[in-house]
């Protein structure tokens, strides 16, 4: 379990997640859903995966099965076929066929809000699970991407490599009212300004707070 330390938040830090969290004050994730169950496999499918390509394929997949009882029952060869250009279509499709059938048969359809249930559901780690819970019930929780890993480390906020670390090293210091919100700030920070190779430095709104810029 991972739980808070006593790291104090330093003034900085909390300036930049607030100038961050007013740049991009949209929390929604960026993958398209209508409901708890639809979110929750989408962001299964965007393991290694654009959000782009998930956004194509959901519709298909939804209109087949829009519940946890009929993607639960279908056929496996049938969601491969769908879920295909997520890729990783196998095991995404084993995943998303036995996570909708325990969600029918164990929770009467609605997807658990708690840590333990989610992430025991198949192909759901804590990543997945942060995503849902922040985005559906408002539960504080970091969620660490390949986007919120590269800014957070850039902006001098962790020097942790791995996600579970930074989770927890976040965890410590960032209030629990800021963590979603911050989390979904970071990622779109990252997909707007601090790209990977060639970040917009000389654009990017929190150039003078930032370490790296
Ligand atoms: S100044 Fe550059 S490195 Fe720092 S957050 Fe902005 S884009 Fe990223």
């Amino acid at each position: 379990m991972i739980t808070n330390s006593d790291r104090q938040a330093s003034p900085l830090h909390l300036s930049l997640i607030e100038k961050l969290n007013r740049l991009h004050p949209d929390t929604t994730p960026m993958l398209s859903f209508r409901n708890p169950f639809e979110l929750l496999v989408a962001v299964i499918l965007s393991a290694q995966c654009t959000d782009a390509k998930v956004n194509e394929v959901t519709p298909v997949l939804f209109r087949a099965f829009p519940d946890p009882a009929s993607l639960g029952a279908a056929s496996l060869p049938v969601v491969e076929r769908i879920i295909y250009s997520t890729g990783f279509y196998h095991e995404k499709a084993l995943h998303i066929i036995a996570t909708a059938a325990l969600i029918h048969s164990t929770y009467a359809d609605e997807v658990p809000m708690g840590m333990e249930e989610l992430t025991a559901l198949p192909g759901v780690g804590r990543k997945t699970a942060n995503v849902v819970r922040g985005q559906v019930a408002g539960l504080p929780g970091i969620i660490v991407d390949t986007h919120f890993k590269r800014v957070t480390r850039r902006l001098g906020m962790t020097e942790e490599t791995e996600p579970l670390k930074i989770e927890r090293d976040l965890l410590s210091w960032v209030p629990e009212t800021l963590q979603y919100p911050f989390s979904m700030s970071a990622n779109r920070h990252g997909r707007a300004y601090c790209h990977a190779r060639n970040p917009r430095c000389g654009e990017c709104p929190v150039q003078k707070l930032c370490p790296s810029g």
